[in-house]
């Protein structure tokens, strides 16, 4: 994304050596222990993250009921998941999910900051932070889908969604096309999180398609 946004190449790398100077720092004062941080990056790799929202869009795509009731009621959806314990908690108090299609076309944001549904969602991208993307999001949503490589036709509404302490949104992307022959888990790897934010469309890859 740093050719859209106009980060400097080097800024995961120079974030990273940020974040372990910081951390060493915290652990020689004595304020975190030498496995706090491994303890919450692992919260985010086993409970918490893109592989939660990727099944729950895949169920919806097998199973037109489930969908609505993803939709009009997210978290007894989510409570039917046999999901990790412990995903739920900071930033999944109240999670909404919106479905493209029919005409509609949903894009997440926080304007306010970068509020986000952790548990389905994990950590945000840096560039969700961006306050030209927030601004701009809300402004012209079809000019920043087009730079994210998403056409969205005339025909189609763009509704942007801003998520607060209040409510965190995710999309539920469109299935594509020719995936009949696809398992419930095959359809969830096809999920990303962009797909969940809005700024991308599920897509069979390539390599996959025919298949
Ligand atoms: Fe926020």
């Amino acid at each position: 994304m740093s050719e859209i946004f106009g980060y400097d190449d080097d800024r995961e790398t120079a974030s990273a050596a940020k974040v372990r100077a910081l951390e060493a720092l915290l652990i020689e004062k004595g304020i975190i222990g030498s496995d706090s941080v491994d303890t919450v990056l692992k919260h985010f790799e086993v409970n918490a993250g893109p592989f939660n929202g990727a099944r729950l869009v895949a169920r919806a795509w097998v199973d037109p009921e489930f969908k609505k009731r993803l939709v009009n009621d997210t978290p007894a959806a989510i409570a039917e998941m046999n999901f990790p314990a412990g995903m739920t908690g900071a930033e999944g108090e109240h999670m909404a999910a919106v479905a493209n299609g029919d005409g509609v076309h949903n894009l997440i944001i926080c304007t306010l900051c970068s509020c986000y549904p952790w548990p389905i969602l994990g950590l945000p991208p840096y560039w969700y932070k961006d306050p030209v993307f927030r601004a701009r999001g809300v402004r012209e949503p079809r000019n920043v889908l087009k730079e994210f490589g998403v056409d969205i036709t005339d025909d189609t509404e763009v509704k942007v969604w801003d998520s607060s302490a209040q409510i965190r949104w995710f999309v539920v992307p469109e299935r594509p096309e020719h995936t009949e022959h696809l398992s419930e888990e095959e359809l969830a790897a096809l999920v990303t999180p962009e797909a969940m934010m809005g700024v991308a469309l599920a897509r069979v890859p390539e390599t996959r398609r025919g298949a």
